[in-house]
């Protein structure tokens, strides 16, 4: 296989229902980019849809790139193995190497949330920190961890799992929580995701709407959706606390669909220190600088060199 060194990167983030791809010139200009349905339940189709996209990016681009790969789930270290993915059809196969194998050049892949975390901390709103924790509140929750620039994977590649976690300082209505599809009850994706503020919504009031729908109508006043952002955000802040009292990072970056939440930037750090073992300054919690393009952008910066 043999790396090209072209100071191109194209970056690609392969989702549940869709492939987007960027082609960044070495000051993270885009100069090319793509997108394309996802296929559904099909691993070799989904291997050929990352071929043809690369192919596609390059032709625009006119020049070949490295290449990095966004994705759910990660690649189990000590298999090679793709495990946690929310495609499930990607689990428990070797994607690394087969598309390293169809393309006949190195690949390198990391978690959507790991690419978010080092799109952000590299030139978006967490440049120039050093420790950086990018957190994703969408459709799941996850995390990436930044220090000094360089993402940290560890040995079994879920550094900043928190989504995982349970929910800490839980009160007794909260305990033991909403079941998790990993498994496990009461774990943060289950309170502080879209569908987990939408579940806890119902659940209070019997009125099914999305998590942005609730936004939208706290902003109007509405007393049930307010309490509803209210909740969410107590839960969201102890979370996050209980993440700075393990890490200690400078900012906090925000993304996914609930990072439009204007109102969480102005409430969190407040809601957190309480919970924060320190004596100092309010942990700064800002909005992403690239928001949904931060999953391609952080792909294509996976090749520092
Ligand atoms: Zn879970």
């Amino acid at each position: 296989m043999i790396q090209v060194k072209s100071g191109m990167r194209l970056g690609i983030d392969l989702g549940g229902t869709k492939i987007a791809g960027v082609v960044l010139d070495p000051k993270g200009t885009v100069v090319a980019e793509c997108r394309m349905p996802a296929p559904q339940r099909d691993y070799a189709a989904t291997i050929e849809a990352l071929a043809a996209i690369i192919t596609k990016l390059e032709g625009a681009a006119g020049r070949p790139g490295s290449i990095g790969i966004g994705m759910p789930g990660s690649i189990s270290p000590a298999t090679g193995l793709v495990q946690n993915a929310n495609s499930t059809w990607l689990n428990g196969r070797s994607l690394k190497s087969d598309i390293e194998a169809r393309l006949d050049r190195p690949v390198r892949l990391a978690n959507d949330a790991n690419c978010f975390a080092l799109s952000e901390a590299t030139d978006g709103a967490g440049e120039g920190a050093g420790i950086v924790f990018g957190v994703i509140v969408g459709t799941g929750c996850g995390g990436g961890i930044v220090i000094n620039g360089r993402l940290v994977d560890g040995p079994r590649g879920i550094s900043g799992e928190w989504g995982h976690n349970p929910l800490p300082w839980a009160s007794a209505g909260e305990f033991p929580g909403p079941q998790c599809w990993c498994g496990r009850p009461g774990c943060m994706e289950t309170w502080v995701s879209g569908p987990g503020m939408a579940a806890d919504h119902a659940r209070m009031t019997g009125e099914s709407i999305t998590a942005l729908e609730i936004a939208e109508r706290a902003g109007t006043g509405d007393a049930a959706a307010l309490a509803t952002l209210d909740r969410h955000a107590s839960r969201l802040a102890r979370g996050l606390a209980h993440v700075v009292n393990l890490l200690d990072p400078h900012v906090i970056v925000l993304g996914g669909g609930l990072s439009q939440i204007a109102r969480l930037y102005a409430i969190l750090p407040g809601l957190m220190q309480r919970f924060v073992l320190a004596d100092t300054a309010l942990v700064e919690i800002r909005p992403p600088r690239w928001g949904d393009a931060s999953g391609v952008r952080g792909a294509a910066w996976l090749w520092d060199d």
